[in-house]
């Protein structure tokens, strides 16, 4: 066992090392490595040792260096090295966190971070947490809180009674929603298309004279950061003209919600916290490693409603938090330790650091790229970029150029009708040095198709 571990320890430090100065995609030799996994059917047990060391040379030349400081795809964080060393431990101590009685830990940390959360979302201190895989998966359960309660008052119990004949429940999202909360809306039989869209302004915020007038049970999907632009709803104005005992707002705020942690950044989630719930990645901004999010609901009871399983050999402590009352999930691993670890380590100056420091970080690029001739198509509120480099054509291959370049790592999106790239900036890990390499090595790519 421990020559197993120590190697595993000596390779993923060797692979975090090499990160620095590694391709960030793999190119097409690396992609033939990793093939090496594909082996005859395995019949008889091999040496683990060898195993370990396959899945390691060959394993390790199919992943994207998500890790390293010059990922920019998609919105995605890197692990701080705490973090990653605490989930090393967790999985060392092979928790089940369902219940107290199956990990007193992964339990009480749970708990420990949602106070935590709370505190630095400015959330009340009796708000329901599920600790999930991500915002995906957050959303969902906080959208199962909103139909549990929204249709409780209307006299039916969709848990136990199910969605055929209850009362109508209406859905409104932004017409920039994130295609996630379709999903949850869809795997809750509340339908991906029997939504009302809302459309946006140029930043894709909500246009609130478009808001229909609530008529019976209503959930009103805003956003505190637009998974392309940044932008956040005007979450304040939306709550104060429309919420009521049957308007359940939640907000999408897989990264935006960070903000609030920042003194610099958090005016623009003002009166968020006025919400029923909240989706939030950790996995993202919070930079721990993945998979993390979290659900936060004000309403305790309803995602316990919409959660809990009842049988008779689930038996745990009476009056203690039990983590599986509050998740889809019965078994999980311990998500919280990572959580707490990130939070521990870092406090609210070093997570505000992280978020200052990569949208400032958003703002060089975006300046750098338009003094070199390319359109910026958002205002960079927070860490998201997006630039049109030309006609939609251009765009697109000054994007491969770039992924093949290999320096950074950027991915594409059609924004308001038009092809652009898209700069994410989450990790920890980017350096001011890191965002000159990549500027360069952007405009190069971009000079190159000319
Ligand atoms: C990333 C993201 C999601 C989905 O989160 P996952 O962690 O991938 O499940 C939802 N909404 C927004 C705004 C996001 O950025």
């Amino acid at each position: 066992m421990n020559k197993l571990l120590q190697k595993a320890f000596d390779d993923s430090i060797a692979y975090r090392t090499s990160l620095e100065n590694r391709r960030v995609f793999p190119d097409s030799k690396m992609l033939e490595e990793m093939k090496r996994l594909d082996m005859p059917l395995p019949e008889k047990p091999k040496e683990p040792g060898k195993i370990l060391d396959l899945l390691s040379s060959a394993g390790s030349q199919g992943t994207v260096a998500v890790a390293g400081p010059r990922f920019f795809g998609f919105v995605i964080g890197g692990s701080t090295p705490v973090t990653l060393a605490a989930n090393w431990l967790a999985g060392a101590w092979d928790q089940n966190c369902g219940m107290d009685t199956t990990s007193p830990v992964a339990a009480f940390v749970e708990e420990v971070s949602l106070k935590w959360l709370l505190q630095f979302f400015g959330f009340p201190s009796a708000c329901g947490g599920a600790f999930v895989t991500g915002a995906t998966m957050a959303g969902f359960a906080c959208l199962a809180a909103a139909r549990s309660h929204l249709l409780n008052r209307h006299g039916w119990n969709v848990e136990k009674q199910g969605l055929f004949g209850a009362p109508n429940i209406n859905v409104v999202v932004s017409e920039e929603v994130h295609a996630t909360i379709l999903k949850a809306l869809s795997m809750l039989g509340m339908g991906s298309e029997r939504v009302t869209k809302i459309p946006t302004d140029k930043m894709g915020r909500m246009l609130i004279d478009k808001i229909p007038k609530p008529n019976g049970p209503t959930i009103i999907c805003v956003q505190a950061g637009d998974v392309n632009s940044g932008c956040f709803d005007p979450i304040d104005e939306i709550i104060n003209k429309f919420k009521s005992d049957d308007v359940w707002i939640h907000v999408d705020g897989a990264f935006g919600l960070w903000v609030l942690v920042s003194s610099k950044y958090k005016h623009l989630g003002k009166g968020i916290e006025k919400a029923d719930s909240w989706s939030v990645d950790a996995h993202k901004w919070l930079n721990v490693p993945y998979d993390s999010g979290i659900a936060i609901v004000r309403n305790a009871e309803a995602l316990r409603s919409a959660m809990s399983i009842s049988t008779s050999y689930l038996k745990s402590t009476p009056g203690k938090r039990q983590p599986n009352e509050f998740t889809p999930e019965l078994s999980r691993r311990a998500r919280g330790v990572e959580i707490w670890t990130a939070i521990a380590s870092l406090g609210r100056e070093g997570i505000a650091e992280i978020i200052e420091r990569t949208c400032s970080h958003a703002q060089k690029a975006a300046r750098r790229l338009a003094d070199a001739g390319y359109k910026v198509l958002n205002d960079v509120v927070i860490n998201q970029v997006l630039v049109s480099f030309g006609s939609d054509e251009k765009t697109e291959k000054v994007i491969k150029a770039i992924q093949e370049d290999g320096t950074c790592w950027c991915g594409g999106t059609k924004w308001k009708g038009q092809t652009a790239m898209r700069i994410s900036v989450c990790s920890w890990a980017t350096t001011n040095e890191d965002m000159d390499k990549s500027l360069d090595a952007m405009i190069k790519c971009a000079k190159g198709i000319d």
